[in-house]
């Protein structure tokens, strides 16, 4: 490779920097999990990169907060190529179904305004990494209230930056977890206040409408703990988690769902 085409992939990569690094985690992952499935695994990585250029080390990568040496996890269900094929045309084109009537009978596919613009019009989903990067949504607010002087704000997440930092604890720590909640997801350290400053202490507000539970920012700020068995539960319901049972079970389900479809390639599988 000559020095111009060189400078320009470091230059590319200084931009992609985020990105990059996320790929690189999943790719370590994956090797780890995968071993000589490479072809799969870029086909697969394809979609969080904004190019198909070479890999290559980059000297300004920071991977010091990175582990290694992650424990091993299952497979994704679907190669990239199968969930991605396209149906052959039909004889006849039949009137579609009304979509909110759509899987009605479980309730699971019932049409919704979208309550944030990284939800979608189902309920209890949020759309996933790639849509959102394409879309330009790159962080993440919610509505938090302290609990010791009583004022209400806006907190904002860097969604890759904390979605990085959610899947590489899940990536370090699941086959630990054994389908509960750590201690510290039941019990989530919460925030310091912007304004007095009290540590542990800003809490997410919740409107009291489950349609409109924050569940992309809950999860990015690790307080999905803070919601009651029943919101859980509700989540767990329309994301056919039909699995009910002690919070430490619906709370780690509702983790590893809501990494799944950030990430549907990503070693979230429950
Ligand atoms: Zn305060």
């Amino acid at each position: 490779m000559n020095n111009q085409s060189n400078e320009q992939e470091i230059n590319r990569k200084r931009k992609n920097n985020m990105s990059e690094i996320f790929c690189t985690h999943h790719e370590n992952l994956r090797v780890e999990e995968e071993g000589e499935d490479k072809n799969d695994l870029t086909l697969r990585l394809m979609s969080f990169r904004p190019t198909t250029r070479p890999r290559k080390q980059s000297p300004e990568r920071n991977q010091s907060n990175l582990p290694v040496g992650l424990p091993s996890f299952p497979p994704p269900p679907l190669p990239m190529s199968q969930s991605v094929s396209v149906e052959p045309v039909r004889g006849s084109l039949r009137k579609r179904r009304n979509p909110s009537k759509a899987n009605n009978k479980d309730g699971n596919n019932e049409i919704i305004h979208p309550p944030f613009p990284w939800a979608t019009n189902r309920r209890a989903t949020i759309h996933t990494l790639d849509y959102l990067l394409t879309k330009k949504i790159i962080t993440i607010s919610g509505e938090v209230q302290c609990k010791r002087c009583e004022r209400k704000y806006q907190m904002d997440f860097d969604l890759k930056e904390k979605f990085l930092e959610v899947g590489t604890y899940i990536a370090e720590n699941k086959s630990a977890m054994h389908d509960r909640a750590p201690d510290i997801w039941m019990n989530p350290l919460l925030p310091t206040c912007q304004f007095c400053k009290q540590e542990n202490n800003v809490k997410p507000v919740f409107s009291g409408d489950k349609n409109s539970i924050n569940w992309l920012f809950l999860l990015l700020g690790r307080m999905l703990g803070c919601c009651t068995l029943d919101d859980l539960k509700y989540f767990c319901e329309h994301t056919k988690n039909h699995r009910t049972g002690a919070k430490d079970r619906v709370l780690y389900l509702t983790y590893l769902t809501l990494c799944k479809q950030l990430d549907p390639n990503g070693p979230f599988d429950r």
